[in-house]
């Protein structure tokens, strides 16, 4: 008989955190990679400290820029309190990149020929509950008159397989662009940093999950806000970037 395989136990919690859950914001800011925490019983998937604390367990900097933005839009935010690397809650289940053997230069042993079981427990404890609250709250939402324009916040590295990326924000979208072609709008009207569309990846690249299962399938406004994380490797940087990104969408859902 198999062991049944347990991915979260009492010490770690619950997977999902909703900060501002009334806020007044139409915006609902949505962060998939905010935490590079493993569940105690993952013991470092075979990682180095330095892998550890690399853009491959999380997005450095992205949960600080999600409050910032939480806190001046007062727009409720939900994040996955553990890291990519256990279950990308950018990815669906079938997508190897949900539970990735290897992320640009690292190898991840823990993750390697992982069982139909295993796959299965992860998927359960981290991605099943996460996207069923947010779900939840769009529903709730909706049912009160509350209307929700998704926007999910993440960072990307500046150098990728040893190559620099020169862009410094990305505004990505899949189907609908309606959110992103506005904020292109307003960052190209007073350029302040180099704002590229579906870039340094774009919907080819699997990175849209997330806004097309909670976005366009719902005919709601979304996009994609990517980071590069040297510009918010600090407080100061954090401010900065999210006092732009608040005018960016301040100003296009004004628009
Ligand atoms: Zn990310």
């Amino acid at each position: 008989m198999l062991a049944q395989v347990t991915v979260l136990n009492e010490v770690d919690g619950e997977c999902v955190a909703v900060e501002r859950p009334n806020g007044a914001s139409p915006v609902l800011i949505i962060c998939e990679h905010a935490s590079r925490q493993l569940p105690a019983r993952f013991d470092h998937l075979g990682l180095t400290e330095e892998a550890l604390n690399s853009h491959i367990a999380w997005d450095p900097g992205a949960l600080a820029v999600a409050r910032g933005l939480s806190e001046a839009l007062d727009a409720t935010l939900v994040y996955q309190r553990f890291s990519r690397l256990v279950y990308d809650c950018n990815r669906p289940p079938e997508a190897a990149g949900a539970m990735p053997e290897r992320s640009e230069v690292y190898d991840i042993p823990g993750n390697a020929g992982l069982s139909d079981e295993e796959k299965k427990a992860r998927t359960d404890a981290l991605y099943v509950p996460f996207h069923a609250a947010i779900r939840a709250l769009i529903r709730d939402r909706k049912a009160v008159g509350q209307d929700t324009v998704i926007v999910t916040v993440h960072s990307f590295t500046p150098v990728y397989h040893g190559k620099t990326r020169a862009v410094e924000i990305g505004i990505l979208h899949d189907d609908d662009s309606r959110l992103a072609d506005g904020m292109l709008a307003v960052a190209n009207a007073a350029p302040q940093y180099k704002v590229e569309r579906n870039e340094p990846y774009g919907p080819a690249d699997g990175v849209t999950h997330t806004l097309i299962l909670h976005g366009v399938a719902n005919g709601l406004r979304n996009v994609m806000i990517e980071v590069r994380n040297d510009l918010i490797a600090d407080q100061a940087g954090q401010g900065v970037v999210t006092g732009y990104l608040t005018r960016l969408l301040q100003q296009s859902l004004d628009a």
